[in-house]
């Protein structure tokens, strides 16, 4: 069936069983697949067969969970990676090698950010970060002749900046490269960056995905649509042989729709081995058949969440773009109309002391570093997530001493309300 909606893609999608096939997408627990002749297998190695040899590389049960990921974001190709960290570096290094530039917004995730400014730039790829409320003029600026990519986050995490993914698309197309979006708190069911102009998603399925904080896990999604062979001097590793593996050229082997996932499986896989393990793939999936339930729940609690907070006398501020005094409202009104998920920001009156006492005061909500999970959760990211930033980089990152991130989950909303309202009230003591 052509067309399906989202809801029924959460569950259908990926896995279809044939004639007395288990319903459930089965576990594959094996590093390795079995083959009648060695020349059955050489044909796995130059690419002419598909099919799997060692999970390393590839396993069928997280196939059928990247499959149901590209066709949730409406994709072509997808790959699943041991952690969002993986998947956002694997995204970058695929088309980007030492001597390259990418142009990044500066709200992205703390651990993107330490990716890309410390340890990718180690290896010699530099990075720009311009802010998600740039001028045209600024973000034209940030673009270098040796620019490979843009990236950028749907819903900020912890800022909470909603991405004018159709301007930073357009900006990126301009100067013929591609647009990275980290989807991880849109998660497709509020956003399909792809219908906006971004050209590869990326994902930490350790958040709304998975949703019950079970298993750490990434994925990359491709479009299909950037046509790299426009500019074969730009991505030489996509357009030109492989010498690595048997001199492959991946858009003339696997077209635009294939390219990009294979060339990320068939070297950055083999080479860094960031595999998913397929029981977490397996938790992945059950996690993805009730996407679309919960995350109309955590975006109502969060959006009452929001409302009540914003009226607290003991609230200094509150960043949701649910809310019609947001700076982001217009933005999530067009690319979130189905609401901005369950994390809401805000500032604790007194600063960073007030804040630490209102954290200890809470009952149903606990103090962890995850977040996007079915159980309500909150952190203080300056001493957390974000403590290796200095107070200049934690301003660019929208990010200040007072913020607390809280991921309102799908308990009853009232409950969630009343544990914030009485935490509040000692906060201040
Ligand atoms: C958590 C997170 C990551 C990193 O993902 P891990 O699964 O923890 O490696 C990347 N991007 C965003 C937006 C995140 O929230």
């Amino acid at each position: 069936m052509e067309n399906l909606k989202i809801e029924t893609k959460c569950i259908q999608s990926g896995y279809v069983p044939g004639n007395g096939e288990p319903r459930q997408i089965p576990i594959i627990q094996s590093t390795t697949f079995k083959y009648d002749t060695s020349e059955d297998m050489g044909k796995l190695f130059d690419l002419e067969a598909s099919g799997y040899f060692y999970t390393r590389l590839q396993n069928p049960t997280n196939d059928y969970v990247a499959a149901k990921l590209a066709a949730l974001e409406g994709g072509t190709a997808g790959m699943l990676t041991s952690s969002g960290q993986a998947a956002n570096f694997y995204s970058i290094f695929n088309i980007a090698s030492c001597g390259d530039h990418v142009v990044a917004a500066s709200t992205i995730y703390g651990g993107t950010f330490n990716l890309f400014s410390v340890t990718m730039k180690r290896m010699g790829i530099d990075f720009t970060f311009v802010s998600p409320y740039c001028t045209d003029e600024e973000l034209e600026a940030a673009f270098r002749p040796n620019t490979k990519a843009v990236f950028g986050e749907t819903i900020a995490n912890p800022a909470l900046v909603v991405l004018d993914i159709e301007r930073f698309a357009k900006a990126a197309h301009a100067h013929g490269v591609p647009l990275i979006i980290d989807n991880t708190f849109a998660t497709p069911f509020l956003c399909r960056p792809f219908e906006f102009g971004a050209d590869i998603v990326t994902h930490s399925t350790t958040k709304y995905l998975d949703g019950h904080g079970s298993g750490v896990g990434g994925c990359i999604i491709d479009s299909g649509k950037f046509d790299w062979t426009k500019y074969p001097d730009r991505f030489p590793g996509l357009c030109t042989p492989d010498e690595s593996y048997h001199g492959v050229t991946y858009t003339e082997r696997f077209g635009l729709a294939g390219a990009f996932i294979t060339k990320a499986t068939a070297q950055l896989m083999r080479d860094f081995g960031s595999i998913q393990s397929p029981q977490n793939a397996y938790l992945l999936n059950l996690g993805i058949e009730s996407l679309h339930v919960r995350m109309e729940r955590h975006c109502y609690n969060g959006q009452k969440v929001a409302e009540y907070l914003e009226k607290n006398p003991n609230v200094a501020w509150v960043k949701y773009s649910g809310l019609p005094s947001d700076r982001d409202y217009a933005l999530a009104q067009k690319y979130l109309p189905l609401g901005s998920c369950g994390v809401v920001s805000f500032g604790v009156k007194g600063g960073r002391k007030a804040a630490e006492r209102f954290m200890k005061n809470l009952k149903l909500a606990s103090i962890e570093t995850h977040v996007a999970d079915a159980k309500t959760c909150c952190l203080h990211p300056a001493s957390a997530t974000h403590r290796q930033m200095n107070d200049t980089e934690l301003e660019a990152a929208g990010v200040s001493p007072d913020l607390v991130r809280l991921s309102v989950g799908i308990e009853n909303v009232d409950d969630l309300i009343a544990d914030l309202a009485q935490a509040l009230e000692k906060a201040g003591e």
